[in-house]
């Protein structure tokens, strides 16, 4: 029912950017190649994201608007080991309580596409569309419906700065994948399909990946690679704090804190580091279904992961470098 589909809403649907994030995932699901975003007024007015990954079948877009009816989780065993970035089936379901929601796809085995739209929560049957291999979703006007809600977005400027980490997030971790990224009209990034040190020069700048140091070191379960700044760009720049575990943006105080111990020991900076490093750990030693917002996790061992990260990164930061 729509009013409690919106108060859920409300925790994967927080701004333009975490309905983003909830679509971004859903293309990088659906093994897409390329993805587009368009966004109109910092997303507020229009989030679009369109991709040419496995699309839909006509029958199957109603559910893939129903709560839970899709949700990817049938077993317990199932949250231990989560292959895909959504698990839950709620973000369409709860883009489309808050929004004017519209779905266009195309799945390999349909002649043609499909289309179907929603608003609050209501959904009209899907119609023959035309479009490519793949999927287009369009979030327009979020909060029209919960003004109470739409007061908390913030200007323009904003919401568009939170799109734009949101995607620098998701094309960092998938180096393989194109990304476009279009404000009011505006290319503002277009990111060619490259290896994890080319995404990050493109997405970070050349003047990042130049002062940084290469990570890479395994142990057991645990394997920590990508790169770390050297002071020569932490000086020049604000936050590039970039942590992925098995492929998801994570913010975790005891990672900063491993980082920070860890730059603290070889440069004696005090300031934030600046890093993308991208975590791997297998089987059970990480839990991701903390939250819905998912930059939070749990981890299995903290101590071990502790002193892998801070020995690891310590090392790296004592090579030799220029
Ligand atoms: P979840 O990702 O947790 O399953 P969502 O509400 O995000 O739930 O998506 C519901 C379902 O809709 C997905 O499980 C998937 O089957 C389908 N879907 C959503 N977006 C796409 C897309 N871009 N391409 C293909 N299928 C999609
Ligand atoms: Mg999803």
């Amino acid at each position: 029912d729509l009013l409690i589909s919106q108060i859920a809403a409300g925790e994967v649907v927080e701004r333009p950017a975490s309905a983003l994030k909830e679509l971004l995932e859903n293309s990088l699901d659906a093994g897409a190649t390329e993805v587009t975003v368009q966004l109109f007024q910092g997303g507020v007015k229009l989030v679009r994201v369109a991709d040419n990954g496995a699309g839909i079948s006509g029958e199957d877009l109603p559910l893939a608007l129903a709560r839970h009816a899709t949700s990817k989780i049938r077993t317990l065993e199932d949250l231990q080991n989560v292959p895909s970035l959504g698990f839950r089936g709620e973000a369409l379901a709860s883009i489309a309580s808050v929004s004017r929601l519209a779905l266009v796809s195309r799945s390999a085995g349909d002649k043609h596409a499909w289309r179907i739209e929603a608003e609050a929560g209501r959904f009209t049957p899907p119609e023959p569309a035309a479009f490519a291999q793949g999927t287009a979703v369009e979030m327009r006007d979020l909060y029209f419906n919960t003004p109470a809600r739409r007061k908390f977005l913030k200007t323009e400027a904003t919401e568009f700065a939170h799109c734009e980490s949101v995607f620098k997030r998701i094309a960092l971790s998938r180096p393989s994948v194109g990304f476009t990224l279009q404000h009011n009209g505006t290319v503002r990034s277009h990111l060619r399909t490259a290896d994890a040190r080319l995404r990050i020069a493109a997405v970070l700048g050349d003047e990042f990946s130049q002062a940084s140091v290469f990570v890479d070191d395994q142990a057991a379960d645990l394997r920590l690679w990508g790169m770390a700044a050297l002071p020569a760009y932490s000086r020049s720049s604000g936050d590039a704090q970039y942590f992925f575990v098995n492929g998801r943006f994570v913010r975790d105080k005891l990672v900063a804190h491993a980082l920070r111990e860890a730059y603290r020991d070889i440069l004696h900076l005090d300031r934030h580091p600046a890093f993308v490093l991208f975590l791997e750990i297998n089987g059970g030693g990480v839990d991701v279904n903390v939250h819905p917002s998912k930059t939070e996790v749990r981890f299995r061992d903290p101590r071990a992961l502790h002193q892998f990260i801070f020995h690891t990164v310590d090392k790296a930061l004592a090579m030799p470098h220029l």
